[in-house]
């Protein structure tokens, strides 16, 4: 374990367990439908690239990245997209690839953006999910775990671009984000 985590949640047998059954969930789901897959960038990326390779079936994949935390840890409604779709969601069913709801605040505007643009159908799933701090009512359709109100990382979650390729998800020390 990399010593500025204090604690590993999920391990990464742990996760892959999960991102499988995730993948299987989806794959029923989805039977016979034109998927588009979309991720989240930066922290979805690595629960993306796995969670892909576990739907049964072929999916389109596109991404988008939006402002998120930087170094502070307090989200502030506001989202800036920094890379939007390459094409039309018109008609299409999408899936958002979520590392982290928080808030929820992030979700909330992605979700009524690609309503908006007319998609068939939005639905997300999440690897994590912090309850506690909901600010607006929004909850994924499909999700890897639940986490108490810590700061995680590790799995493509960072603090300040760190920690994204522990192949753990853990709890980091509040000494290294209170410094
Ligand atoms: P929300 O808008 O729901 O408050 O924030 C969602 C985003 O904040 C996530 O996509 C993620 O980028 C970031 N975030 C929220 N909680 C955590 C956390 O515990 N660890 C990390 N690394 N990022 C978090």
């Amino acid at each position: 374990m990399h010593t500025d985590v204090q604690e590993i949640l999920f391990t990464e047998e742990e996760v892959s367990a999960k991102v499988r059954e995730l993948g299987e969930q989806i794959t029923r789901d989805y039977q016979g439908q034109n998927l588009l897959v979309i991720g989240i960038l930066k922290g979805a990326a690595m629960f993306m690239g796995d969670l892909v390779k576990r739907i049964g079936m072929l999916v389109e994949m596109d991404f988008m990245a939006v402002s998120s935390y930087g170094k502070s840890s307090e989200s502030s409604g506001v989202v800036r997209i920094i890379k939007d779709l390459d094409k039309s969601i018109e008609d299409r069913h999408v899936l958002i690839v979520e590392d982290i709801i928080d808030t929820g605040l992030t979700l909330h505007y992605l979700k009524n953006l690609l309503q908006q643009r007319n998609a068939a159908s939005v639905k997300v799933v999440s690897l994590l999910d912090k309850p506690e701090r909901r600010k607006v009512e929004i909850s994924p359709d499909y999700l890897g775990f639940s986490v108490p109100d810590h700061f995680i990382v590790g799995y493509g979650l960072d603090f300040a671009e760190r920690y994204r390729n522990l192949p753990y998800i853990g709890v980091l020390k509040p000494e290294v984000y209170q410094s």
